[in-house]
């Protein structure tokens, strides 16, 4: 162990070196010490040395929006990305996608961050694909959204219905069935709670002080994520195949089947797993219908067959 030691000012130390003197614990000096070394890059203060770019502010659409809530990067491409391509291209929809989680189980490399960025890159990727308009990604850790508060989560989902203002909200089925992943039902009940609660005005004031209004969604679209969800909705997504196969080859990270080894091209379990379901869609549906409806179309959107 070595100890620095300053020489105070006018003393023989500093008459003789304008540097300081280095001695170990028993005052001995030490010689050869290496130079301290330069950092590789100097620190400035972020907004020092980073130009800040705001990303353009919302403008409000004039026709109907639908928001998306997904918890991972894929779930929207299994689940709906048929329906809301669909919506974009035929009804003038606008759509936003917001995630919960940053994707960091998803994927093969050992490297945390990495796993994240090419997840977050591939969301990019499939919103383009499917006329998305913006991303929001909450980063939360995955398969830990359970940990997460609520009320936080809740909030946040609150200020983005305030702000984009849907008329209709696609996300995981509140009530879960058979669902083991966490972040799918945490997901799925934090919108429920919050496209209530952004419909009234006492909750979050400070939303309304900031030029924001309560806004009341009136359309909900629960995907059948797990075998055994209900549905009482079966949309014809029939002629967009090839965008449905194209958002799910997105998916190169944590596939299936954007794999690889489950290329979308050639037959494979994961692919037919894939059109099984686009096949079951545009069929009438087998599956009872619940009771009550838990799907409103906020307008006539698309020919729905059930
Ligand atoms: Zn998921």
């Amino acid at each position: 162990m070595t100890i620095w030691k300053h020489e105070p000012a006018g003393t023989a130390g500093e008459a003789s070196s304008p540097h300081p003197v280095h001695v170990d614990l028993h005052g001995t000096p030490i010689g050869n010490l290496p130079a301290w070394p330069a950092p590789a890059h100097p620190y400035t203060a972020p907004t020092e040395r980073q130009p800040i770019t705001m990303p353009e502010p919302i403008s409000t659409p004039t026709g109907p929006v639908i928001v998306v809530v997904q918890a991972h990067s894929d779930d929207l491409s299994f689940f709906g990305s048929g329906t809301i391509a669909r919506l974009v291209r035929e009804s003038g929809y606008t759509a936003y996608l917001i995630q919960t989680t940053n994707d960091d189980k998803c994927g093969p490399t050992p490297s945390v961050g990495e796993t994240i960025l090419a997840n977050e890159r591939e969301t990019e990727e499939l919103a383009r694909i499917l006329g998305i308009r913006r991303v929001f990604n909450f980063g939360y850790q995955n398969h830990f959204l359970d940990a997460v508060s609520v009320a936080e989560l809740r909030s946040r989902l609150v200020f983005l219905f305030r702000l984009l203002r849907p008329d209709i909200v696609m996300t995981f089925n509140p009530a879960q069935p058979a669902e083991q992943n966490p972040d799918h039902w945490v997901t799925g009940q934090a919108v429920e709670a919050a496209r209530w609660m952004a419909g009234l005005d006492k909750d979050y004031p400070e939303h309304l002080s900031a030029g924001l209004a309560p806004h009341i969604i009136r359309g909900r679209m629960y995907w059948v994520a797990r075998a055994g969800q209900p549905t009482n909705r079966i949309v014809d997504v029939s002629g967009y195949v090839d965008t449905k196969v194209e958002s799910l080859a997105v998916h190169q990270v944590q596939g299936p089947p954007g794999r690889p080894d489950g290329a979308c091209v050639q037959p494979s379990p994961n692919v037919g797993w894939s059109f099984q379901n686009l096949v079951t869609m545009t069929t009438p549906p087998t599956v009872p219908t619940s009771a009550g409806s838990c799907l409103r179309p906020a307008s006539n959107w698309v020919r729905a067959m059930a």
